[in-house]
């Protein structure tokens, strides 16, 4: 018997970047690093499953393509940002219409745990609370109150079950790995792009506001996006053949695609004032209206570029 399908195509992942890694730090060849937290492997690391496949979009929001990480940053990451990005989406749908969420309503003197959905389309009621887990008495108090037209108004506490700084750090997370993804070591080695990692990553102090300056949701892309990541270069106005400073790296979430972009350093900035260079170059993608012209030569698989105006 061979190896089982999900251990060949660690193993091809494993191959592509240790001559990645082999062909940037020679002293190196023959292992791999976590693109996270940089630990060294060598492919005993396959064997005993430090080293793991891990979506560059989480599976729970339509992610497919998969990247190499170690197992402590795919457990850890997982649970401390994934699940916000999952929840958060979620949450959406339900304002938009689709699903229910989990929330607490006080009526009638009353707090009790209750469903709340909400529709917007011409039949049926807008909006629907189901209670559940209510004890009988409340339930009936709540009964008589409701038909003896006593409610005034309702007080709601929706349980959102999600962080927005998490929400937004899993994005920029998706866009690191899709950044790995297509550039390799060299960017995940270098200066800039490990201090920007390093700050931001979970654990790190609160970088809220940074996070929220650097992420933002898209409104839908007409074209649809040819692949669920796309990274954009971004340049300096006054030296459009320069090197890029940053990318913006556009993903798609779910199959009823809702797109989000996040910034995030190039290769090329050291990491003095790299915080607000993003800052400014934020400032000036949300400012200007962009237009992103996707140029797909033929069997380009990423990278298409940006051009502002
Ligand atoms: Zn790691």
């Amino acid at each position: 018997m061979g190896p089982s399908v999900g251990r060949k195509s660690l193993e091809q992942l494993f191959d592509r970047f240790t001559e990645d890694l082999g062909s940037i730090r020679p002293e190196e060849s023959g292992t791999v690093r976590c693109p996270l937290c940089l630990i060294q492997f060598d492919k005993s690391g396959l064997i005993s499953g430090d080293l793991t496949e891990e979506h560059i979009i989480p599976g729970a929001v339509g992610g497919r393509k998969k990247t190499l990480s170690c197992k402590y940053c795919n457990n850890t990451h997982g649970s401390q940002m994934d699940s916000h990005l999952a929840q958060g989406m979620k949450a959406l749908r339900a304002f938009e219409g689709f699903g229910s969420l989990d929330s607490f309503v006080e009526i009638a003197g009353h707090k009790v745990r209750a469903d709340f959905a909400i529709r917007s389309g011409e039949k049926g009621d807008p909006l629907t609370i189901r209670i559940r887990g209510a004890s009988p008495s409340a339930i009936e108090e709540i009964k008589s109150a409701l038909s003896g037209n006593q409610v005034r108004g309702l007080k709601a506490n929706m349980h959102l079950g999600y962080a927005d700084g998490r929400f937004r750090l899993a994005l920029i997370h998706a866009a690191y790995l899709t950044l790995f993804e297509v550039l390799g070591y060299r960017y995940v080695l270098s200066e800039g792009v490990r201090h920007f990692w390093t700050t931001l990553s979970p654990g790190s102090d609160d970088q809220y506001t940074t996070i929220k300056a650097l992420t933002a949701s898209i409104s839908p892309l007409s074209p649809e996006l040819p692949t669920p990541t796309c990274v954009f270069p971004i340049t300096a106005k006054e030296f459009p053949s320069s090197p890029p400073l940053a990318y913006l790296v556009v993903l798609k979430l779910t199959t009823k695609p809702r797109y989000y972009g996040a910034i995030l350093p190039s290769e090329h900035v050291a990491k003095d004032n790299i915080f607000e260079m993003l800052r400014v170059v934020s400032a000036e993608l949300a400012a200007a209206p962009l237009h992103v012209a996707v140029r797909m030569p033929t069997g380009a698989t990423s990278s298409p570029g940006l051009q502002t105006s």
